[in-house]
């Protein structure tokens, strides 16, 4: 590698700006390129707890933990798993002590964003086409009609990624459930029975193929997942449907469920959103194929189990720390990196296939108890 190999990244989520930022501490320049027109195109999410075996440690590595935790929602980690009658069959206070703290994942992105140098992000560069050209560089395309070439590519242009086809023929199946969002603003003032409920930090209250799951947000914001395990056509009705209709069609799905837990769908303030639920393989991996490769949920795209954000997060350290550790030999770093990424996401995916099951299978909520009882409060 010499200064003027060109590293371009795909995508500006959690894992391509991890990358930039690992790169540029090692003194080495990465060029990241973002669909979105701006930092602010679009509302990031709520809640990611992110964790001391992998989030938080690429958060050391990038020099970013001490401002990490600033942004920490204190009294995020306690959680509470209900019956369908609200009665409370498991309970957990956050002491401070837990190792999975909670920060908006907007302000994660914002730390980041500010730790890279200026013109490091390019806004408004949607990925179109590549092409490979040999001796691993290729020829990226973009819908704006600009057209670079890399030495080093990398796909962290998430689960729907255009660098993927460069390495691998899988995509991303539909995995039989949807996350719905809902919030109530201002909800201790306005729905006290709920906000009592959901208690300080995570409420779950499952059973057999559906669940109503919801975390309070610093500002007074209760944010749910109402989650169904439904053919994808169905949540089409919903997307396609006024609020009203939408809310009311959800909530009939809850029937007989104790009112303030119900409130979380009919009181919502906002049009309900559709997060419908895919997956690669759970050992999705390839070939090494010179000069590309993939990081997050381009790589491993899986159910939600509260590891994706911090899975890309590692992987965007991990690559960077892998490049800086082999400048001279970038073939035997990508080679290096994809190895242990593909053994700890296929562990990874099997963990959320299984958490799904503890969710939403037929022992829901018990399984759920019993594996919160089993998990020491501080894992
Ligand atoms: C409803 C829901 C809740 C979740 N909750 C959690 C949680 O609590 N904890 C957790 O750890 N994980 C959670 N996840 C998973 C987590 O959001 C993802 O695993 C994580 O965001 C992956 O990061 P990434 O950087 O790989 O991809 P992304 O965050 O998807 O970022 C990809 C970026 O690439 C850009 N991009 C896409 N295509 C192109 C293109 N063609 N050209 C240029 N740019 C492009 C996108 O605009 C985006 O900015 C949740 C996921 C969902 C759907």
């Amino acid at each position: 590698m010499n200064m003027n190999t060109s590293i371009v990244i795909i995508g500006a989520g959690l894992g391509g700006l991890m990358l930039a930022r690992v790169l540029h501490i090692h003194g080495i320049a990465a060029t990241v390129y973002e669909a979105e027109t701006s930092p602010m195109a679009r509302t990031q999410g709520g809640l990611l707890d992110i964790h001391d075996f992998n989030g938080q440690l690429a958060l050391k590595d990038a020099g970013l933990y001490e401002e990490f935790v600033q942004l920490i929602h204190h009294g995020g980690q306690a959680s509470r798993v209900l019956a369908t009658d609200g009665t409370v069959l498991f309970e957990d206070d956050d002491d401070g002590t837990g190792g999975r703290p909670e920060v908006r994942r907007g302000e994660l992105r914002r730390i980041l964003l500010g730790s890279l140098p200026p013109d490091t992000v390019r806004w408004g560069y949607k990925l179109s086409h590549v092409q490979a050209l040999g001796q691993g560089r290729h020829e990226v395309s973009f819908a704006n009609d600009e057209t670079m070439v890399s030495d080093v590519l990398v796909g962290a242009d998430g689960a729907w990624s255009r660098v993927r086809p460069l390495l691998s023929d899988a995509q991303p199946v539909y995995a039989g459930l949807a996350l719905v969002e809902t919030w109530l603003s201002d909800c201790d003032q306005r729905y006290p029975a709920t906000a009592q409920l959901a208690g300080g930090g995570a409420l779950f209250a499952v059973t057999p193929g559906k669940g109503i799951l919801t975390h309070r947000e610093p500002d007074g914001v209760l944010h749910a997942y109402v989650v169904l395990r439904k053919p994808q056509d169905w949540f089409s009705r919903i997307d396609e449907a006024t609020q009203a209709d939408a809310l009311s069609c959800l909530a009939a799905e809850f029937a007989g469920w104790h009112p303030a837990l119900t409130t979380m769908i009919t009181a919502s303030d906002k049009a309900p959103v559709v997060r419908l639920v895919h997956e690669l393989p759970d050992e999705h991996q390839w070939p090494r194929i010179p000069g590309v490769t993939l990081l997050g949920d381009a790589a491993h795209l899986m159910a939600p189990s509260g590891e994706g954000a911090n899975l890309a997060l590692l992987d965007g350290a991990e690559l960077g720390k892998a490049i800086a550790a082999q400048p001279a030999d970038i073939e035997a770093a990508l080679l290096s990196f994809e190895q242990q990424m593909f053994v700890r996401s296929a562990a990874a995916a099997a963990d959320a296939k299984a958490l799904q099951e503890i969710c939403y299978g037929a022992r829901a909520p018990h399984s759920l108890v019993e594996m919160f009882s089993a998990v020491p409060a501080s894992a």
